[in-house]
């Protein structure tokens, strides 16, 4: 039995916003209004819920899958707001709640996707969806709830259900314990020298820094360097003492792997063999081939064959590149009189950035001046959607976003028609995560007459009061990118709520955004935005022609170390239960595996192994890391028609109008493959992505 809890009028979640464009009202929520707000809407889902089970007519389209779209509206306000906050400006009194009600909101979902009586209703319909009279996003509404209910275990027996009960409890320990153990592995194998000159190469700050560190573990003048999370340490490109960078090198990739207790390799096995018995459980041969029914690439074979034609081309690429770097070490030590060595991996990043000064002299930094935060906004990302899709924006300073430092814009069609709010929070501040991100506020959809509200978050350091904002070269291609993320959300047009903007696979949602990136260089978008903030001067566009001579520059290594974890992480996913169990040697395996794909390159070794692969461990990325450059094939082919499409009569504008209704406005509400191949006229070829990277 559920109880309906009744939610104080005054809790401004009550009823929906009355603000244009459904905006929450900010100004008025304080987190004594969120917990209530939260416990009446899952009350009242569940009691929505209840309802469609109790109907003792048959299952329907409209009485089971819609009314369950139609539920959990006072929950989805409160936590659109809620985790809007939690991101963007937490408080200890918003962190509070988080730790309280997450584990709360997990088991409010799974009480829906594993209810017995509504999987039944949702199979019934399921069953009848070829004679049943429904629209195409109907059915593949239909298809996406039964399949997602599956793949969680709801169609298994008590005993099934039961024993994937515990292998999912056994998991989510592991995981715990695979993230404690390698944490505490990275901390015990930092790297401490005793004299700044072993340090030789950094900047006075970073050797400061190192000192600080190792004072603050009590180890009084030696100097401290923390891990990151992947094989190669970002000062390997700067220490100039190469014992050290052997060091720190070797203690990065030991990670995990020293036996004792921060061991993680017994830790990692054992997962890869529950996830394999999870998926027989679930009907699948493996992990990869379960996670792969989620996803655009639809099996592991596919994935497997992507990865097989990138790898060949890379691996030569990266043994090219390993041919100059030597001739370069080769090179000076005969002008010191010195014997040669052969290239280590330890040496890799080291002589790759003299030779990037050497043949590719670019220095980023001398844009900042030019890439003014405003006029980057404005002249740039908001110009070149202006000229690709005809939209207009107009600020809205009397609309509150999350933050005062939030800024509002109302987002129009060439006709005038609404399209949307978009917000954007740019600065970094003690309250906000790292990173940068999308969120959709406010979710278009058609069945509850929904409109958008979209937000975008930078972290972007604040200048002192009355200087300009510039931003640095990467912070530019940021926003560019995350307003690729807003415009899928914008234009989304959609019957239902689940299935628009950027709820798509996770192998395709950073496709339209890696797009949307094309056009900070687009020669046109460019000139308009990049001028300099004193004296009006355009950016060089020598410095941008060298800039993109440069881009493939080291892309064989890049892409290597990045296949090599891939397949490393595609491979254990693969194995059978039984044959899961009769691993016993990590590194055996592993370079079986490197053999296999012909990436067992000693000087490029693969940015993650088991031991510290923490995406695929304990970072909900399993059997899925392959994802990033399987959306950068289709973001290659796109920017390539994006090129052909400017030179024809219609111009970029007819291909904006394109895009948007072939990929953005669709959203998730159609099979994500069948949306690119409407756009380009078949499926994506892979040939743009080989000439970008270098390795055709
Ligand atoms: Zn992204």
């Amino acid at each position: 039995m559920t109880q309906t809890v009744q939610l104080d009028a005054e809790n401004p979640f009550a009823t929906p916003s009355a603000l244009p464009f459904q905006l929450p009202p900010f100004g008025d929520v304080r987190e004594e209004h969120f917990l209530p707000a939260f416990e009446a809407g899952m009350a009242e889902q569940l009691a929505e819920v209840q309802a469609i089970t109790a109907n003792t007519e048959a299952p329907t389209f409209a009485n089971t899958v819609e009314a369950l779209e139609r539920s959990g509206q006072l929950l989805e306000r409160t936590a659109a707001v809620f985790f809007t906050l939690s991101s963007g400006d937490a408080t200890p009194g918003i962190d509070a709640i988080e730790a309280e009600i997450g584990p709360r909101l997990t088991a409010h979902e799974d009480s829906i996707t594993l209810n017995r009586a509504l999987f039944a209703r949702i199979q019934s319909v399921y069953d009848a969806r070829e004679e049943a009279e429904l629209t195409d996003e109907q059915r593949f509404l239909v298809e996406k709830l039964h399949r997602n209910a599956s793949l969680a275990g709801a169609g298994l027996d008590d005993a099934s259900s039961a024993r994937l009960r515990e292998l999912n409890s056994r998991l989510a320990e592991l995981e715990v314990q695979f993230d404690q153990k390698l944490q505490a592995d990275s901390n015990a194998l930092a790297l401490v020298v005793d004299s700044a000159e072993e340090l030789a190469g950094l900047d006075e700050s970073a050797i400061s820094a190192a000192s600080a560190a190792a004072e603050a573990r009590g180890l009084t003048g030696k100097y401290l360097i923390s891990l990151v999370l992947f094989t190669g340490h970002p000062l390997l490109s700067t220490l100039t003492n190469r014992e050290t960078r052997r060091k720190l090198f070797e203690a990065s990739s030991a990670r995990g792997s020293r036996g004792g207790d921060h061991d993680t390799r017994a830790t990692a096995l054992e997962m890869v063999r529950v996830r394999a018995e999870r998926a027989r459980l679930l009907g699948f041969e493996n992990h990869a081939e379960a996670a792969a029914a989620k996803s655009t690439a639809g099996s592991a074979s596919a994935i497997r064959a992507r990865l097989e034609q990138l790898s060949t081309p890379a691996a030569a690429n990266a043994r090219r590149e390993q041919e100059v770097l030597q001739a370069t070490i080769d090179a000076e030590q005969a002008a010191i009189g010195e014997p040669s060595f052969a290239l280590e991996p330890w040496d890799w990043a080291f002589y790759t950035e003299k030779v990037r000064a050497r043949d590719y002299a670019v220095d980023t930094s001398q844009m900042r001046p030019f890439f003014e935060a405003n006029a980057v906004l404005e002249n740039g990302v908001f110009y070149a959607a202006n000229q690709l899709f005809g939209v207009t924006f107009t600020h809205r300073p009397e609309l509150r976003g999350h933050h005062a430092d939030a800024v509002v814009y109302e987002v129009s069609n060439e006709d005038g028609t609404e399209v949307g709010l978009f917000s954007l929070d740019l600065y970094t501040r003690d309250s906000k995560r790292g990173g940068a991100w999308m969120n959709s506020v406010i979710q278009q959809n058609r069945l509850l007459g929904e409109p958008t509200v979209v937000l975008n978050t930078l972290n972007v350091p604040k200048p002192a009061e009355g200087s300009p904002t510039l931003l640095t070269f990467d912070e530019v291609e940021t926003l560019f990118h995350e307003f690729g993320h807003a415009l899928h959300g914008l234009f989304a047009l959609v019957d239902y709520p689940s299935l628009g903007g950027t709820n798509v696979p996770r192998d395709f949602v950073e496709y339209p955004s890696q797009v949307n990136e094309m056009w900070m260089l687009w020669p046109e978008v460019l000139r308009t935005y990049a001028k300099h903030h004193e004296t009006g001067e355009p950016l060089s566009e020598e410095l941008v022609e060298r800039l993109l001579d440069s881009a493939s520059f080291n892309e064989g290594f890049g892409t290597s170390e990045y296949l090599a974890a891939s397949v490393i992480d595609l491979e254990w996913h693969s194995l059978s239960p039984e044959e899961a169990a009769e691993v016993s040697d990590v590194e055996a395996f592993e370079q079986q595996v490197l053999q296999r794909y012909g990436l067992d390159l000693p000087a490029v070794p693969p940015r993650y192994t088991l031991p510290y692969f923490q995406h695929i461990f304990a970072g909900g990325y399993s059997a899925g890391y392959y994802g990033y450059i399987w959306s950068e094939v289709l973001d290659a082919a796109t920017v390539d028609w994006f090129a052909e499409q400017a030179e024809l009569d219609g111009g970029l504008r007819a291909a904006g109008e394109k895009f948007r209704r072939s990929i953005l406005e669709p959203g998730g509400s159609r099979d994500a493959m069948s949306l690119v191949v409407d756009l380009l006229g078949g499926p994506a070829p892979i040939e743009p992505l080989l000439k970008r990277r270098g390795l055709q």
